[in-house]
């Protein structure tokens, strides 16, 4: 059958039809292009830890008949190399949590068990920094998800603020309920975050001037993998921050109420 007779058989499309046919192309092509930064951010992300790794260990054979500067190079030559395990962690999550919908098959999971896992997580970094890690507001508390997703999000928050905040300060955790929502809170009393960059710090690989942490720092993933999880269980994340005295940051996640049915939606198979 010559192809135009096939054409002309074939109901014209509606305009609504070609809207959504232009949509959804105009949408794929935003998520390859944003694949594509990802990789090129990636690539140089991990390039920086690799080529340090690899000027410390050419120094450290320079330097071997100077103990005193070997175990310098050697020491950052760790810091380095750990900075690098991180962010290959943080990646593989990040393309791990983009995989799945946490909302497919969704679980109960009990709040109280994953505010002590990010507190318990975090408690080796914070004794070494005399802060005491807090777990406040109500108990016995259920959300919707998924538990894994969920917990790295919180383990996230708790661990940054440790990270941003001063010796002997405290940081607390909490949970709070709405009506079909859970608030999980994490305050700290941390050095805050600049009005002018607060909405850019969910972004992935940004850091807020990392001159100003330590060397040690960060990825500057955590906090995007944060507003994945927060997406993708139909909730969200806020922020409020005083430069010099503090942040708090909230997830907001659906609650599992005793009406609630945890039942995947129909058509999905268990
Ligand atoms: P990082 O690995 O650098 O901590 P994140 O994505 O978790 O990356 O955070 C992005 C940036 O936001 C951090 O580099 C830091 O500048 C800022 N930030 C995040 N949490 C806090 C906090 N609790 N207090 C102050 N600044 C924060």
């Amino acid at each position: 059958i010559p192809p135009r007779h096939v054409t002309a058989r074939v109901a014209p499309l509606s305009s609504t039809l070609v809207l959504a046919l232009v949509e959804d192309r105009t949408r794929e092509r935003r998520v390859e292009s944003i694949r594509r930064d990802f990789v090129a951010n990636v690539s140089h992300e991990l390039k920086t830890p690799v080529g340090a790794i690899r000027l410390l260990s050419d120094a450290v054979v320079d330097a071997k008949d100077d103990p005193e500067a070997v175990q310098r190079f050697a020491a950052r030559m760790h810091t380095e190399s750990e900075r690098l395990a991180r962010l290959v962690q943080q990646i593989i999550e990040l393309s791990r949590l983009q995989g799945d919908d946490p909302l497919d098959e969704p679980v109960a999971v009990e709040v109280d068990a994953i505010i002590s896992r990010a507190i318990d997580e975090n408690s080796t970094d914070a004794g070494a920094k005399g802060i005491s890690l807090v777990h406040n507001g109500e108990r016995g508390l259920t959300l919707l998800g998924n538990r894994e997703q969920v917990a790295v999000a919180i383990g996230n928050l708790v661990a940054n603020a440790v990270a941003y905040s001063p010796e002997g300060s405290s940081v607390v955790v909490s949970a709070r309920p709405g009506e079909t929502t859970v608030d999980l809170t994490v305050t700290d009393q941390g050095i805050g975050i600049p009005a002018n960059e607060i909405d850019r710090i969910f972004e992935r690989f940004y850091r807020v001037d990392p001159a100003r942490h330590r060397s040690t720092g960060g990825t500057g993933l955590g906090l995007s993998i944060v507003k994945h999880v927060a997406a993708s269980h139909g909730g969200d994340v806020r922020v409020w921050s005083v430069e010099g005295q503090g942040s708090t940051f909230t997830l907001t996640l659906p609650r599992k109420t005793p009406t609630t049915s945890i039942d995947p939606s129909p058509g999905t198979t268990t």
